[in-house]
């Protein structure tokens, strides 16, 4: 095998089996010379993954993507990049390319690899987001405010790096992304991590509280033998239940749990659904069980879907999916949206996705198919 290709799929373990850098199947890598890019799968894990998890590109096709005018209708668009994106693999034609390709491919270094580390989003999705960035990273870093993802996110990103190739001489080696992640380039791979090493370091300069533990318990409640009774939709689901001292915070009080009450990044959305359902401690098992079958009912009278996760008062948090696989997953981004928030309280507090931005994650097809992936 190729050197590079050695060296890309080494990194994308080295990152991808690191849980403060990846969760559940996030995160992508890329490698690119002059004509081909090679770019992680769709669905594929950074953890485990060989050269049969990339997908090779050509990388003339793909500036063709920036150069075409699309429909101003934005799922129409997506399905016309889409098309485009598929023309320009050059295998294999069955494995789909990251909904990234387009923006690994923007910058010039060799090597790419963006993540979502809980720490960097402590920042990212917090009140203080751009402002930290500056301090933190001054013109070492471009950053870019939320936008929807897929083209509009593409246009926008390459709009940056122009702006910051113009003014410093050079492209960005960092690209840091509001509610979202990171994205760091370099020509070695050694050197892409030594710019993880050092961002990493600067933002747990600023860090003053330590977080609580995460050590888990698994929680038992008269709610994991019934689930088929909460709702007709959860027949035939799984309710996993635990809790930790980081959990036992956000869980003590509606006050502690309206600072993790909603997802953070489109990742989130994609494992745990946007919004997340509070119980409040009640007096027994069956006004446990009552009051739960109440509030999912007016939960998915308000979004349409059930929930995945519940959050009980004085007791923990329980997931409702349809495996234990996927059971384990939204615990693990769960979990995750908490780390965020108690970090995002040293950037001014916790800031959600709006309401426009979940809609537009909602309706995306591409997400859709990466649910669907994950789960098989
Ligand atoms: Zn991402």
């Amino acid at each position: 095998m190729d050197q590079n290709l050695e060296d890309l799929i080494r990194i994308s373990r080295l990152f991808g089996s690191d849980p403060a850098f990846v969760i559940a199947g996030g995160g992508n890598t890329s490698y690119k010379n002059e004509e081909k890019i090679w770019i992680k799968a769709s669905g594929i894990s950074l953890a485990t993954i060989d050269e049969n998890g990339f997908v090779s590109l050509s990388r003339e096709k793909l500036k063709g993507i920036s150069r075409k005018q699309y429909s101003s209708d934005s799922l129409l668009r997506e399905i016309e990049v889409k098309a485009d994106l598929h023309e320009a693999i050059i295998s294999p034609k069955e494995l789909r390319p990251s909904v990234e390709t387009s923006l690994h491919e923007l910058i010039d270094y060799r090597y790419v690899v963006h993540t979502h580390p809980t720490k960097v989003n402590g920042v990212m999705c917090s009140n203080q987001a751009a402002k930290v960035c500056r301090e933190l990273f001054g013109a070492q870093a471009l950053f870019i405010p939320y936008t929807d993802p897929g083209y509009v996110l593409f246009k926008v990103v390459a709009e940056g790096i122009a702006k910051y190739k113009e003014a410093n001489g050079s492209q960005p080696q960092l690209i840091f992304l509001e509610n979202h992640g990171v994205f760091v380039g370099a020509d070695t791979t050694s050197e892409v991590e030594m710019h993880y090493a050092e961002l990493m370091a600067s933002i747990e300069s600023r860090l003053s509280q330590q977080l609580p533990g995460t050590e888990r318990r698994s929680v038992t409640t008269v709610l994991t033998g019934k689930v088929e009774t909460l709702h007709p939709g959860l027949a035939g689901f799984t309710a996993l239940g635990i809790t930790s001292p980081l959990i036992d915070l956000y869980t003590s009080d509606e006050e502690m749990f309206v600072k993790a009450n909603k997802s953070f990044t489109p990742d989130d959305i994609v494992y745990c659904k946007a919004h997340y359902l509070y119980i409040p401690e009640q007096g027994g098992e069956e006004e446990l069980l009552a009051a739960t079958s109440a509030r999912i009912a007016g939960y998915f009278d308000q979004y349409g879907y059930l929930p995945k996760v519940l959050a009980l008062q004085n007791l923990g948090v329980v997931a409702l999916e349809d495996s234990l696989k996927s059971a384990r997953n939204v615990l693990d981004v769960y979990e995750n949206i908490l780390k965020i928030s108690f970090f995002s309280e040293n950037f001014g507090g916790p800031k959600f996705m709006s309401d426009d931005q979940i809609a537009f994650i909602d309706n995306w097809e591409v997400e859709n198919y990466r649910r669907k992936i994950a789960k098989s």
